[in-house]
């Protein structure tokens, strides 16, 4: 496993950490399993924090993860709560890191096998592709449908909203997933 450490928290553009190695940034729903995901990768079960009480992550937090990627945990979107000055300062933040940071190489869009593409989902995929960010979606929680066929209908119906973007099927639970996704993730990262 990656040998890996929290590295910054950042409410603010000024406080993102020097650009070093690349980047992988992580983007979804609130109660997506974004936390578990980036726990399963780094193989740390409490290196991101899983909350129970959405609307928590507020800030954008960087974690060492090995010598040659830095992950980027967003916050979460799609919170009923939360006022629009704060959605509306969210927006500022995310999209000042996705528009100019020079060292990200990869966004993991995640969505639920359940649930599928939201309107909020399809709207960043959108933006992604018009700002030529490159983007893969992770899959999450695929332990929780019942079997082969629902798996297959959920993916399809996913794909059938994004027929070119490359899908990765992951269980935070079961570890289903893990391997490709970090295969994904190198692939897309230039070595150095
Ligand atoms: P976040 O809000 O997107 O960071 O989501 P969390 O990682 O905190 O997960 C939200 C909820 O979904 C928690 O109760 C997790 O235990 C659960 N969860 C996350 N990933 C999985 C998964 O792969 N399988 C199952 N069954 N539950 C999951």
């Amino acid at each position: 496993m990656e040998d890996a450490c929290f590295l910054r928290s950042a409410t603010r553009p000024e406080e993102f950490p020097p650009g070093s190695v690349a980047e992988v940034a992580f983007l979804g729903r609130s109660n997506v399993g974004k936390s578990s995901l980036i726990n399963a990768l780094a193989g740390r079960p409490r290196l991101a924090y899983i909350s129970s009480t959405p609307g928590r992550t507020r800030s954008i937090n960087f974690y060492r993860v090995g010598g040659k990627v830095i992950f980027v945990d967003l916050p979460g979107y799609g919170y009923a709560q939360v006022s629009k000055a704060e959605a509306a300062r969210w927006k500022h933040l995310i999209e000042a890191y996705l528009l100019h940071r020079r060292e990200l190489a990869l966004c993991i869009l995640l969505l639920d096998i359940r649930r599928g593409w939201m309107e909020k989902d399809l709207e960043l995929r959108h933006w992604l592709e018009f700002h030529k960010r490159r983007h893969v979606v992770a899959v999450t929680k695929i332990d929780k449908v019942k079997n082969q066929t629902e798996l297959r209908r959920g993916l399809e119906a996913i794909r059938r909203q994004a027929p070119d973007v490359e899908l990765a099927p992951f269980s935070a639970l079961t570890g289903q997933g893990v391997r490709e996704l970090w295969q994904t993730i190198w692939k897309n990262v230039k070595a150095p």
